[in-house]
């Protein structure tokens, strides 16, 4: 079996302290996680009806997931505290060891869990090109090897949604639904990474549970973006959803008074889905303002996660990340380019003071 020891140590496994030689950050578009629950946010959470969420008792975590399972279109949902849990208990449940679980070469249960599905599950992944971080019908054709004595068994497809490392992009409805009945006829289930869902809903106008018909199992994170300080939800079948279950309280994610937190997630589903759009529109004007600087490479966003390249323009993204800080603006180098992203705690009048801080930065 695994050896869970295997993991290394080595520098940089333990994240660095807030540097305190520097100013604090005013301007965060490092990350859409990076959000505070808002006043309103923690009166709710301070209101909430709770019980012991391990024991099927707690109130507020049930509304959360029954509403989530509606919004979804699926039987059932199980509360966990992160959107990389949603991803290891989905897979736990669909796959057995030795198996292969097919997805896009950025995708995140590939580049950013740390090996989790290979440690805790012994499964392959089986990586897929395709540009903006999705793939098209022909790669998923000629990835299916068929059932054989020799090849490990395929049995899950993986889709993100928004694809992040890809750039924020939504899936074309039709490219979706040929992908997942293409792995569906093969005999593979299907797994939507939607951490980032609501955004593509957002921008698209399609309803969440019309986007997902044919997803076997799907997640919502509610830290990208909806504000919440954690939580994600992920539904499916009630027979997945009582599977999943054994990997939550397997895995330690069961909780308590889990509802504090869930009340979180339920005010963000009132309150700040469809105001995505502000972060969207402020991803646009970034986009904008970044483009008319001579020699950036900006890619267009889809949503509210923009990404460039400012070496045409005279600097690295490492360095110009490095010459913002000082301003209090926050930005990240993410696969080889500069990834910034808006949220609720970005106004569109800083997108402005970015704009031209980034212009100085580069002597523009
Ligand atoms: C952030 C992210 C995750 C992981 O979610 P956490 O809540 O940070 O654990 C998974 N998939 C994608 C696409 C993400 O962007």
């Amino acid at each position: 079996m695994a050896d869970l020891r295997s993991a290394r140590p080595a520098a940089g496994y333990t994240p660095p302290r807030r540097d305190p030689s520097l100013p604090p950050v005013r301007i965060n578009l490092h990350s859409d996680t990076q959000t505070r629950p808002t006043p309103a946010m923690k009166a709710a959470m301070m209101a909430a009806e709770v019980g012991d969420e391990q024991m099927g008792d707690d109130p507020t975590v049930w509304a959360l997931c029954d509403r989530m399972a509606a919004l979804l279109g699926k039987e059932a949902a199980v509360f966990l505290p992160s959107g990389t849990m949603c991803n290891v208990v989905a897979t736990l449940t669909h796959c057995r060891p030795g198996d292969e679980i097919i997805a896009h070469e950025s995708a995140h249960i590939l580049t950013s869990e740390h090996g989790t599905h290979a440690a805790l599950g012994g499964f392959g992944i089986l990586p897929l090109r395709g540009a903006r971080g999705q793939f098209d019908e022909a790669a998923l054709t000629a990835a299916l090897r068929g059932t054989s004595r020799y090849a490990p068994p395929q049995t899950l497809l993986s889709v993100e949604q928004t694809a992040n490392l890809g750039g924020g992009t939504v899936w074309p409805q039709a490219r979706l639904d040929a992908v997942l009945a293409i792995a569906k006829d093969a005999g593979l289930s299907t797994h939507m990474d939607g951490a980032r869902l609501m955004n593509a809903v957002v921008a698209t106008g399609i309803p969440a549970a019309e986007m997902v018909k044919q997803c076997d199992s799907v997640w919502l994170d509610f830290t990208k973006g909806l504000g919440a300080p954690l939580g994600a939800v992920l539904a499916g079948s009630r027979a997945f959803i009582d599977e999943a279950w054994r990997w939550k309280q397997r895995l330690g994610g069961a909780m308590r008074q889990g509802g504090v937190c869930a009340a979180a997630c339920l005010y963000a589903l009132d309150h700040h889905v469809e105001r995505l759009a502000e972060d969207h529109a402020n991803a646009a004007a970034l986009a904008r303002g970044l483009s008319q600087i001579e020699g950036m490479a900006v890619e267009a966003p889809e949503t509210n996660l923009v990404f460039f390249d400012p070496s045409g323009a005279g600097m690295t993204g490492e360095a110009l990340c490095a010459a913002l800080r000082p301003h209090g603006i926050l930005m990240s180098v993410l696969a080889g380019r500069v990834r910034a992203c808006t949220h609720l705690d970005v106004t569109a009048a800083m997108i402005e003071e970015t704009v031209a801080a980034v212009r100085a930065a580069l002597g523009r």
